[in-house]
């Protein structure tokens, strides 16, 4: 159980926020979280960006042709 607190626009104040099970497996990596207040759901996205971003440094293009 990993409670956090954030703003809830029903509440229109900071609650805690708890994971809700979630159905798809993420565990404690669910972007999904509760209000403890209103049961209102809220999905945290902002850590989704970052291994797309790194997969895409990886790919490099080759700089120029392999000598045979
Ligand atoms: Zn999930
Ligand atoms: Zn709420």
């Amino acid at each position: 159980m990993s409670d956090r607190e954030l703003y809830c626009d029903t509440c229109e104040g900071v609650q805690p926020f708890e994971a809700p099970p979630c159905p798809d497996g993420h565990g404690v990596d669910c972007p999904e979280l509760l209000c403890t207040g209103c049961g209102a759901a809220v999905l945290i996205a902002t850590f989704a960006f970052q291994p797309a971003h790194l997969a895409d440094r990886r790919r490099r293009p080759s700089a120029g042709r392999h000598a045979a």
